[in-house]
């Protein structure tokens, strides 16, 4: 399954929900850049050696980093993608790929979220400095007092992806690079759009009833 939406969507909670609904491993594309990073290997190497000099790792890369987890799973076990394929051509190599193990993408979910909710929401995400928890920030009505970490007491700040001019850029890229994404599982039939406005319950419910589950 691929689990598909903007930055602020949700994506990350709906995972984990499905993951753990429908005993199936969550192959995150952020988590594992971050874990190849941290473990020198030999993707992580190659992919630090674009950002150092501070061009985008290209979809090669990113292609190999997720598809390395992905093809290490075994047969049976049924995935979650998340943040990944973000193009086209992401989308379709990894169509190739998983055919040559007799496997494929049975499902795209959708999580659907209009961009001024987008805004709201990213402009509002606030991280504590110390234990890294996240917080959400009503940014027009907000005190002293809720600038401190709710679990430690430390100084919450704000990421500079997470900024309005980042957020803005954010889903620019998203919308240029990302939609014909969805309009390619949409040709295969295989999207299904979920909106992602109401409760976490909610959305879960309606994802998991849009896939017959429930
Ligand atoms: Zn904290």
């Amino acid at each position: 399954m691929v689990l598909f939406g903007p930055p602020g969507a949700g994506k990350g909670t709906q995972a984990q929900l499905l993951r753990d609904r429908l005993n199936l491993a969550h192959v995150s594309s952020g988590d594992l850049f971050r874990q190849n990073l941290n473990n020198n290997t030999p993707l992580g190497l190659k992919a630090a050696e674009y950002m150092k000099q501070g061009h985008l790792v290209p979809d090669e890369v990113t292609i190999d980093i997720v598809l390395d987890k992905v093809l290490s799973l075994n047969s049976e076990e049924g995935f979650i993608l998340d943040g990944f394929p973000r193009n086209r051509y992401q989308a379709e190599v990894l169509e190739k790929a998983l055919a040559q193990r007799s496997r494929g993408i049975d499902k795209v979910v959708h999580i659907d979220v209009c961009q001024e909710e987008l805004i709201r929401r990213l402009a509002g995400r606030f991280n504590c400095r110390d234990c890294q928890a996240p917080h959400s920030i009503d940014k027009v009505a907000f005190s002293q007092e809720d600038l401190k970490c709710g679990q430690c007491g430390g100084e919450l700040y704000q990421r500079e992806d997470d900024r309005p001019e980042a957020v803005q850029r954010r889903i620019e890229v998203y919308q240029r690079e990302t939609l014909p994404v969805l309009d390619y599982y949409r040709e295969k039939d295989l999207l299904l759009d979920v909106s992602g406005l109401d409760t976490v319950e909610k959305v879960n419910k309606d994802v998991l009833a849009g896939l017959g589950v429930i």
